[in-house]
Formats: structure tokens, C-alpha cells, sequence
């Protein structure tokens, strides 16, 4: 199974919880908004980055396994 990331980056607001919780996949840029350097989640971060998603206040970070 793979788990991908998509990000809808029009909502970001650069409050950084995703990279704090899961700073492996989620990293902030030099305004400090959300991006991935790959979009297919490491299989021992997957949890962490299913925390991640759940705690953005704008609900940027969708998470599909497949
Ligand atoms: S928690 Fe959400 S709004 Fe905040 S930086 Fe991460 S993706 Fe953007």
C-alpha cells in the first residue's frame, strides 16, 4: 500500500502544526507555508502524517492510500 499526500495550498495559512508534528514530510518554506519534497508518504510516517492532516486548522493536507 502507498499513501500520498495532496496539499491545497490555496489555504494555507503557514501556522507550521503540520511540520511540527511530522517534520519528516511536511516542511515549511521561507514564508512558512506547507510543501512536500515527495508526495508518497514513508511507510513509518504514515501515522504521523495522518496526525498532521488532522490537526491543520484549514484542512490543507489530504491523505489517500492506495
Ligand atoms: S498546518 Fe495546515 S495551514 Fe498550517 S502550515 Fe501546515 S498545511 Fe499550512
Amino acid at each position: 500500500m502507498t499513501t500520498k499526500v495532496t496539499l491545497d495550498m490555496e489555504k494555507c495559512c503557514g501556522y507550521g502544526i503540520c511540520a511540527e508534528i511530522c517534520p519528516s514530510v511536511f516542511k515549511l518554506d521561507d514564508q512558512g507555508f506547507v510543501y512536500v519534497d515527495s508526495n508518497v508518504v514513508p511507510e513509518g510516517e504514515v501515522d504521523a502524517a495522518q496526525e498532521a492532516a488532522d490537526a491543520c486548522p484549514e484542512l490543507v493536507i489530504d491523505l489517500h492510500t492506495s
